[in-house]
Parts: C-alpha cells; sequence; structure tokens
C-alpha cells in the first residue's frame, strides 16, 4: 500500500485528502499539523473576534476524530514538522522520521509580526491563527483598549479596524503606503474608501512607517517617520504574511517567494505536491506563477494535487487576484493586476458607487468595484472565462442581469459581449 504524508492540515491540505478519497485512492496517509486542532478558516477568525461566530464555527469541516472516521488517515504529534524532500522524509514534533511515497505540502502562510519599536509583546497583536484570535478577543472583553493603531492597510487590517470601531475604540489606521489597499485598489478607489473611514472617525496615518514606540505611562508611544506621534493602548499588526516554507530542508525544492507549482500542483521534486498559501501557481492574467493567497484557490489546489496523488491526471487552470470584502458598509470588488497595462476607464463615479477598469485588446483585465457588490460573482466568472480561453459568446441573461443590478452597460458590454447600449 502506497504512503502519503500531508504537511499542514487547513483548506489546501483538508481538501487534497477529500479529493484523493474522493477517487477512491487507499493509501496509508498521515497527517501533520502544527496544533491538535481541526482544520479551521482563517477568514472566521475576525467574525470569532467579533462574536458574529462561536468557537466552533472556525471548524467548518467537524472535529478531528470525525474526520478521521470519514477520511481514514492518522495524526503525527502536534508541532512543526521538517521535511527532507531528497530522502523523502519528515521528521515529525515527537523526533520519529518517516519515510513516504508521495508528500503534499500544504503549510500555508504565517502573519509577519516584526518587533514594534521597544513595545513589549503584550501589547502588540496580529490575525491569522485560532490562538491570535483567542487572543484578541481575550484582550478586547477586559475593555483595556480605548485606542489601538492598526499597522497595515490591507484586507485583514480592514476588518480588524471594524471591529474595534464597532466596541467604539478609537482607532489609528496607518500603512507605509499611501493608500489604502495598496496592491488591489486603484488609487481613485482607495480615496473614496479613506473618505468613507474618515467619515466615520478613523484616523488615517498612511505614507508613513512606524519608527519607534516605547511604553510610557502605562500607554504605548508611537514615534512615526514623519516625527508625528500617536498615544494608544495596543498595536494590530496586519501587514502582510510569509509563506511557511521553513520546514523544507534548503535547497531541494524550487521556492520563489513561495513554493512553485505546475498546473498538477506538482514542485520541482518527482512525489512532492504543494498546494494553498504556501505555493506559488498559475495567475492567469499574468501568464506566470504567483501567489495569490486566497481560500477558494486554496481549496482548488489542494483538491487538484490530492487527486494527482492519487493517479489521477487533473490540471488546475489557475486564478487570478481578487478580493470581496465588505466593511463598515462599504463593498469593494477587485478583480484582476492593477498594475496591468491598458487604457483606464472610469464606468461610474458617483456619491456611493465607482467603477473603473483596465482595458486591453478590448477586454478587462482589472476591475475595482466600490458599492456595486451584487454583481461580483458574475463579473468574476467572465473575468475568468476569458482567461481561461473559453469563448464567450454574447450572454443576453447575463448581460440583462448585469445591467439590472447596476452594473454599466459599456462595462457589462466589455464584459459579456453584446450591445454598449
Ligand atoms: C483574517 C483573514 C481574513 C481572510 N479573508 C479572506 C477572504 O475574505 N477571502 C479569501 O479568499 N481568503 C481570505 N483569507 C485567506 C485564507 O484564509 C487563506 O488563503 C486560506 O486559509 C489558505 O489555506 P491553506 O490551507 O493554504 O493555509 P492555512 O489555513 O494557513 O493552513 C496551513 C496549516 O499548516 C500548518 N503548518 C504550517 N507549517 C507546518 C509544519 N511545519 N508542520 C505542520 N503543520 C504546519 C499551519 O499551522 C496551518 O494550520 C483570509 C485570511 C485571514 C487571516
Amino acid at each position: 500500500m502506497e504512503r502519503f504524508a500531508i504537511v499542514g492540515f487547513g483548506a489546501a491540505g483538508y481538501h487534497a485528502l477529500k479529493g484523493l478519497r474522493a477517487v477512491g485512492c487507499d493509501a496509508r496517509v498521515e497527517v501533520y499539523t502544527e496544533t491538535d486542532l481541526p482544520p479551521y478558516n482563517p477568514m472566521l477568525t475576525t467574525y470569532y473576534v467579533k462574536g458574529r461566530l462561536d468557537y466552533e464555527g472556525l471548524f467548518p469541516f467537524g472535529e478531528m476524530e470525525q474526520l478521521k472516521k470519514e477520511l481514514d488517515f492518522t495524526c503525527l504529534p502536534p508541532g512543526r514538522a521538517a521535511v527532507d524532500a531528497g530522502a523523502m522524509t519528515i521528521r515529525a514534533a515527537d523526533g520519529t522520521v518517516r519515510s513516504y511515497d508521495k508528500m503534499l505540502l500544504a503549510t500555508g502562510a504565517r502573519a509577519f509580526v516584526p518587533p514594534v519599536g521597544k513595545l513589549p509583546e503584550n501589547r502588540v497583536y496580529s490575525m491569522r491563527t485560532v490562538s491570535d484570535a483567542v487572543r484578541l478577543k481575550r484582550i478586547l472583553g477586559t475593555d483595556a483598549l480605548r485606542r489601538v493603531l492598526v499597522v497595515g492597510a490591507s484586507m485583514v487590517g480592514i476588518k480588524i479596524v471594524e471591529l474595534l470601531t464597532e466596541r467604539g475604540i478609537q482607532v489609528v489606521f496607518s500603512d507605509l503606503a499611501e493608500h489604502i489597499f495598496p496592491t488591489a485598489a486603484y488609487e481613485t478607489t482607495s480615496e473614496r474608501i479613506e473618505a468613507g473611514l474618515t467619515g466615520r472617525g478613523i484616523l488615517l496615518r498612511f505614507g508613513k512607517k512606524v519608527t519607534d514606540a516605547w511604553e510610557e505611562n502605562g500607554r504605548a508611544e508611537i514615534c512615526f517617520s514623519d516625527g508625528s506621534r500617536e498615544t494608544v493602548d495596543a498595536v494590530v499588526e496586519c501587514i502582510g504574511t510569509r509563506t511557511a516554507v521553513d520546514c523544507i530542508l534548503a535547497g531541494q525544492v524550487e521556492i520563489d517567494r513561495g513554493i512553485v507549482v505546475d498546473d498538477h500542483m506538482r514542485t520541482s521534486v518527482p512525489g512532492i505536491y504543494a498546494a494553498g498559501d504556501c505555493c506559488q501557481g498559475r495567475d492567469l492574467s499574468i501568464e506566470s506563477t504567483r501567489l495569490i493567497g486566497l481560500w477558494a484557490n486554496a481549496v482548488c489546489q489542494g483538491e487538484t494535487a490530492g487527486k494527482n496523488m492519487a493517479g489521477e491526471d487533473i490540471s488546475y487552470p489557475g486564478n487570478i487576484l481578487h478580493n470581496i470584502t465588505h466593511f463598515m458598509d462599504m463593498d469593494f470588488v477587485s478583480f484582476g493586476d492593477i498594475s496591468l497595462p491598458g487604457e483606464r476607464r472610469v464606468f461610474v463615479d458617483d456619491k456611493d458607487r465607482y467603477a473603473e477598469a483596465t482595458i486591453s485588446e478590448g477586454r478587462v483585465s482589472c476591475v475595482n468595484l466600490l458599492n456595486l457588490f451584487k454583481n461580483s460573482g458574475a463579473v468574476k466568472n467572465y473575468m475568468l472565462r476569458r482567461l481561461y480561453r473559453h469563448d464567450t459568446p454574447p450572454d443576453p441573461q447575463m448581460r440583462a442581469v448585469l445591467l439590472k443590478s447596476g452594473l454599466p452597460a459599456e462595462l457589462t458590454a466589455l464584459l459579456v459581449g453584446g450591445e454598449k447600449r
């Protein structure tokens, strides 16, 4: 009987296991996890902190014992596993070493949390894991926080800003970048979002870096690169993630910013696959590989890897950068890469709504929609279909749906074909 290992049991690891069992694979599977928790959804951590979701809700696939019965696998003692790709072996946290026929690396990413000046660790928070969420929820429960600095104008950062504001905590929101969502939003879109945030009492400190920080009079003093200062009770760092690839012995597997994979989720080492946030798969908009740290991407890559480990021949065509985010009564949707060349065109610009896109060769290669949320699924569908090179004939029904939900006629025509009226 073949022997497989899955290292990391989040969305990608879980779906790989589910995928390989779904095609009838009876290999012996051993799962390496950092904690004894069942697979969880990092996206839900902020909902748990807010109190919109109970603790069990963080684990959408159920309890570990139940999963073991359903998917027939064993778990090694929790802790960081270490992979020797050359020898096809893994050292578990208890020091035991096992060899495998095939392995999946699904170790995800970790929040990047550098020290903030001289602040002690108990004043610095982040948001990725269940324990990050439990820790933030606990301090919020003590009412010790009156004013908080959120560093990182990211999708995670805005969720933290929202939950703190809902609790009546004054928020200072900062980033080295000049604008919010620097990799997903055009500057013009960012400016509209920032106006909405300022209108809700959030203090924006963009375009500056935290240069120093220390404790003073029971609070945290923060210094920025322009010489300005803020006094807060805590700092939440949301400045991004780093792929969790430190578990692989150096120089064995091709790693760029993440583990490089092909469309079958194969790495540069035969028998070793990778999926999810730790890997760099195909980005359809640039015809190359890139990190795409998104849940659905991890699910599809995991399932593809699992089926291929089982001996199937399945390819995953790839994805594009995208975000669909709701915060503080605003809906921001972005598809594609804002830095791609093309003609930039604004389609809607009124009091509440904004739509801008990059047009290249008569097609939409990137789009930002603000408060035009109802269209997001259909817009993404059309962009992906185009990028997957499917011939997409004009679809009158879809056109009607998009127009009815408020997407401008000209943008609709660029997406689905047909008349520009
Ligand atoms: C606050 C927040 C909001 C988000 N919002 C969205 C959103 O709106 N939409 C969206 O699409 N995505 C969102 N994401 C991203 C999404 O959660 C991830 O893309 C997805 O969870 C990636 O799944 P994964 O399985 O690749 O990695 P992970 O979920 O990171 O799982 C990897 C697992 O591997 C384990 N591991 C790591 N190293 C080792 C080792 N050496 N040995 C054993 N185990 C190891 C880790 O402990 C972890 O459990 C959000 C993330 C966060 C944190």
